[in-house]
């Protein structure tokens, strides 16, 4: 690169300049396709900027949130969203962690309990949940964004009374299992219009400062309806909604709202998934 940019914050401009390089390029790609050798490593990342960019056009500005929990937390998913700050989309991250929260409930001598997909959170499980999933997890995806040159902004519910909790309609069951009662996002707009990722762990207080522990798939839609996000993004280490559940051939791949609730009738989607297609 003869005029290499002293200013790393300048970057969201340059996947555009692909744009006259992709034009010039044409000629050669007949004679790239006709050779028996692969593509180098060089001409695959040409090619998959090139192809990126009328995507990093469309969602310029636009809002994604992405839910990233439990079995599925993974650094190339963070270099993603890195990579996206950078040409100007916007993303929140809600995290949870569930196998950690085991992990750290068991060492405490606490097994983990579940109904109907939620985690059954008495005072102790309320505290481990807090301590594992906005003290630990949360800061370490901040530390892991700020490694990959992104900056991300740590938070939870609490914070700036972004979620306010209110129990959940089966407490008696759940115990400190909280419903998502308002969403006051103020404070992500500051933060997104400065090019940070928020990321926020899913933990929520009431009125009285009570801490709740909020489904993640929950929090996440809530906060992309009222920030008005573009898109809702649940990654998720199954392939998606089975038809069998038993059976990862039977992914469906496009699903409307009756179907989802025919299968919900039929006990099809059951467990974690319900929070998720709901
Ligand atoms: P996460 O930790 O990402 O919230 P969950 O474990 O809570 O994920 O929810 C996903 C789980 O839901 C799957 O691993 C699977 O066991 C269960 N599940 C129930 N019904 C279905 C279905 N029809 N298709 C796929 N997964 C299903
Ligand atoms: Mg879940």
């Amino acid at each position: 690169n003869p005029n290499p940019n002293p200013n790393p914050k300048a970057l969201p401009l340059k996947p555009l300049h692909l744009h006259p390089l992709k034009s010039s390029i044409p000629p050669l790609l007949p004679i790239i396709a006709s050779t028996t050798s692969p593509p180098t490593p060089a001409q695959t990342r040409v090619d998959i900027l090139s192809e990126s960019l009328p995507f990093i056009q469309r969602f310029r500005g636009k809002t994604i949130v992405v839910k990233y929990g439990g079995a599925a937390l993974q650094c190339n998913v963070l270099s993603d969203l890195v990579l996206f700050s950078c040409v100007a989309l916007r993303h929140v991250l809600v995290h949870g962690s569930g196998p950690e929260i085991n992990a750290w409930l068991l060492r405490t001598g606490h097994e983990s309990k579940f109904h109907n997909g939620l985690r059954v959170t008495d005072a102790h499980t309320m505290e481990v949940v807090e301590l594992v999933l906005d003290g630990k997890i949360n800061k370490s995806l901040v530390d892991e964004i700020n490694i990959l040159g992104g900056t991300s902004v740590g938070l939870c519910g609490k914070d700036a009374r972004l979620l306010t909790a209110r129990p959940s309609s089966e407490s008696a069951v759940l115990g400190f299992v909280g419903e998502v009662a308002r969403v006051d996002p103020s404070v992500l707009h500051s933060i997104l219009a400065d090019g940070h990722i928020p990321v926020i762990a899913s933990v929520a207080a009431d009125e009285a400062a009570q801490g709740y522990n909020v489904n993640t798939d929950i929090t996440a839609w809530k906060l992309a309806a009222a920030v008005g996000a573009e898109k809702l993004i649940l990654l998720k280490d199954v392939a998606g909604i089975l038809e069998d559940r038993n059976d990862p051939r039977s992914l469906v791949k496009e699903i409307d709202i009756a179907r989802i609730r025919r299968m919900m009738e039929e006990g099809k989607v059951a467990g974690g998934m319900i929070p998720k297609v709901s």
